[in-house]
């Protein structure tokens, strides 16, 4: 072979070299669905820069990239750059503790500070009032108005005094002002005395009794039983209920007792009673009966 063949076929060999490790570089398509492998991070994100992630696919040589976000700057001791007051914002910096960048933050203005209030104008009767505040800071004056204070009358002359038929009349005089005008006075309440007994209470029968005003002579008159009875009708009474309560224990009754109703089964129960005791049988609780139930039923408790 001569020096030019052998130099022939050694550029024959490496270009078949080349092609054969061309093609097998080269990036073919996948024929299956990617399928990639976990991420894999190739650089840690800082506070300065990004980092990245990459996943390759297991079946070709495609892969996915993605950025990860830069990290926050880590605060370190602040230290206050302006004071708010109550009419500018302050301000307060820090530098990052990992690479030095500095970080400003704005500080809330303060409220303002009013000092005494002071009274600019009087309120009066029938007229409103003002009064103002200063901010010690900023010098910023806060207004209000003063409610007016309306009359203060106060009666200085009975010109026709109430009674328990008309009302009075009466010249009253503002305590402040002066002002005057003709004020009125409430009835007054009627002088009921004793009670008249027309008709005695009897049984199961209310009494009926009437009372007259010693001054006008108007005459009140009403149905009664004794003061403490105990009647069908009465409703949301303890009494009742403490009643009912010693019936159910003696085995008279034996309905609710909760709601202080008299109903019929009540008075039926005290009716029984009566009988056994030898009281009148009214089926109402008069005062004799309600004593003799108390009476037995501290008896049973010893
Ligand atoms: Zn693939
Ligand atoms: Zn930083
Ligand atoms: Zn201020
Ligand atoms: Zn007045
Ligand atoms: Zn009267």
């Amino acid at each position: 072979m001569t020096v030019k063949m052998k130099r022939m076929a050694f550029l024959a060999v490496l270009l078949m070299a080349l092609c054969m490790a061309a093609s097998a570089l080269a990036w073919k398509p996948c024929q299956v669905p990617h399928v990639y492998e976990d991420w894999k991070t190739l650089r840690e994100p800082t506070c300065t820069r990004e980092g990245y992630q990459r996943m390759n696919c297991i079946n070709c040589n495609h892969w996915e990239w993605r950025n990860i976000p830069k990290l926050p700057h880590t605060q370190g001791e602040w230290t206050i750059e302006n004071e708010p007051t109550c009419t500018k914002r302050g301000s307060k910096t820090t530098n990052c503790t990992v690479c030095g960048t500095l970080i400003r933050h704005f500080i809330d203005m303060v409220p303002h500070e009013y000092g005494e209030a002071t009274v600019t104008v009087e309120p009066t009767c029938t007229k409103s009032g003002k009064s103002e505040q200063v901010c010690t800071g900023c010098g910023k004056v806060s207004r209000k108005t003063l409610d007016k204070l309306g009359h203060d009358y106060v009666v200085d002359e009975v010109t026709k005094e109430p009674t328990c038929t008309a009302k009075g009349k009466a010249n009253a005089t503002c305590s402040r002002c002066g002002s005057s005008k003709t004020v009125t006075l409430d009835m007054l309440p009627h002088e009921y005395g004793e009670w008249t007994i027309l008709r005695e209470p009897k049984g199961e029968k209310m009494g009926r009794r009437e009372n007259v005003c010693a001054v006008c002579g108007k005459t009140v008159r009403e149905d009664f039983f004794p003061d403490g009875t105990l009647y069908q009708g009465m409703d949301k009474c303890p009494e009742v209920t403490a009643l009912q309560e010693k019936l159910v224990e003696l085995g008279y009754y034996d309905g609710g007792t909760s709601a202080g109703l008299f109903g019929p089964s009540t008075a039926y129960g005290v009716r029984r009673f009566q009988k056994d005791y030898g009281l009148e049988q009214s089926g109402v609780a008069y005062p004799e009966t309600l004593e003799k139930l108390e009476e037995v039923w501290s008896e049973k408790q010893q």
